[in-house]
């Protein structure tokens, strides 16, 4: 019941010592695992439970431990590994600055891309190389048509506060950003929604964007 406990890699539980993390949360304790064994899931959970690890966590471990193919170099066009959605600005950099933490040095770039502030600073950002965006999406779909991302080598997409993305009208982005993930063999593509509240709706994204997803209310 420690997270010494869950095969994070030596890097990661070094990073999670310094945060001071010692015990995981329920959320955590849960979902982690649930990821690590390369399910989809779809979990229950409030501000303040501790899911941005808990979605964090499995995806730095997978991409420090994977195996992929020579990512493609497009001119300006960058290829992330991993996607994190989020509903605003704020939440967006607040899970920037976690995962930063999370992954300091792993050599796993972590950048984050939101809207209502000037693009060129974080096109820059993009620049420098990116396994794991953290973005608002409308923004991500800004830089999709603008070709400076590519969402072909999506290999972990995580949706955060689902609920108040929808609330704030973001479906059709939503649906748009994920249609543009090429398509890989199922199994391949892990998927994990956070959510507080779980309407029709938000069941409705599940089935389209999960296969074969565990639940998870803690
Ligand atoms: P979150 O729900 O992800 O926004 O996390 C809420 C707060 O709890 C953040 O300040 C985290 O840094 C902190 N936190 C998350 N997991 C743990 C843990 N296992 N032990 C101690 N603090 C944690």
């Amino acid at each position: 019941n420690t997270f010494a406990d869950i095969d994070l890699g030596d890097a990661l539980n070094q990073n999670i010592r310094r945060c001071k993390y010692v015990k995981p949360t329920p959320v955590q304790r849960y979902a982690i695992p649930i990821s690590l064994a390369g399910r989809d899931l779809m979990a229950c959970a409030q501000t303040g439970s501790g899911k941005t690890a808990a979605f964090c966590f499995p995806i730095i471990a997978g991409i420090m431990r994977g195996q992929y193919v020579q990512r493609p170099r497009g001119a300006r066009t960058v290829f992330p590994l991993a996607l994190i959605l989020s509903p605003t600005r704020e939440l967006s950099c607040q899970i920037h600055d976690e995962a930063k933490k999370f992954s300091y040095q792993t050599g796993v770039k972590v950048v984050v891309a939101y809207g209502g502030a000037p693009i060129n600073q974080q096109l820059r950002e993009l620049e420098r190389g990116v396994d794991i965006l953290v973005a608002t999406p409308g923004r991500l779909v800004d830089l999709l048509e603008r070709a400076r991302v590519s969402l072909q080598m999506i290999r972990y997409l995580a949706l955060d506060e689902a609920d108040r993305m929808l609330d704030m009208g973001f479906e059709p982005q939503i649906r748009k950003i994920v249609e543009q993930m090429d398509m890989p063999p199922p199994g391949v593509r892990q998927t994990m929604l956070f959510s507080a509240t779980f309407p029709k709706e938000i069941q409705r994204l599940a089935s389209d964007f999960l296969s074969n997803y565990i639940f998870l209310a803690v």
